[in-house]
């Protein structure tokens, strides 16, 4: 069902996984967040193959997608949070190794700062594995000095979008 009164809102969303057929997590996931309620996906990256970053456990695959929603912030938060649990999602310790890692990178030009939701992404600017995907899809989100500043960290393109 349509929520008409809702603008739609272009939203970025980033993907990874670490644990079990990693590659395999993240197509599924791309699947599950473009079929979301009220959603429509509007662009998805190449799987990016990464090292950990302040983080331990086998290399991380990672992806970016954007998807056009009707859903609000929280809304779509508790979205990411169910499909991370239904991917088997152990919340061990921070930055444990883990089977589905869903975050919300941007939220059209929302600045929100809630106990349980921080957008942007207060960490997506330190992170290769999250500009360089959302680069590709999304070049005006990101700019070179912004790339430069996480060039030393080694990624991967494996899979192209
Ligand atoms: P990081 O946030 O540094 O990438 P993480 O993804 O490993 O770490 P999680 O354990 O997945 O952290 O999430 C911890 C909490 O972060 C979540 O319960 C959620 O409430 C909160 N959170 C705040 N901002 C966001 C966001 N933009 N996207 C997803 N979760 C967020
Ligand atoms: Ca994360
Ligand atoms: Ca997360």
């Amino acid at each position: 069902m349509a929520i008409p009164e809702r603008p739609e809102v272009l939203a970025y969303v980033a993907l990874g996984a670490n644990l079990g057929d990693a590659r395999a997590s993240v197509r599924a996931a791309m699947q599950d967040v473009a079929a979301l309620p009220h959603t429509q996906l509007v662009a998805s990256s190449s799987l990016y193959r990464t090292a950990p970053f302040e983080a331990t456990g086998p290399d991380f695959i990672n992806a970016v997608v954007a998807v056009s929603t009707r859903l609000n912030a929280p809304e779509l938060l508790l979205n990411l949070q169910h499909l991370e649990n239904g991917a088997g999602r152990e919340r061990a310790y921070r930055n444990a190794p883990r089977t589905l890692d869903l975050d919300i990178l941007l939220y059209g030009e929302a600045s929100i700062c809630s106990p349980t939701l921080q957008v942007p992404h207060p960490r997506m600017w330190q992170r290769a594995f999250v500009l360089v995907p959302l680069a590709e899809i999304a070049p005006n989100q990101v700019n070179a000095a912004q790339l430069a500043e996480v060039v030393a960290q080694l990624i991967e393109r494996i899979d192209l979008a």
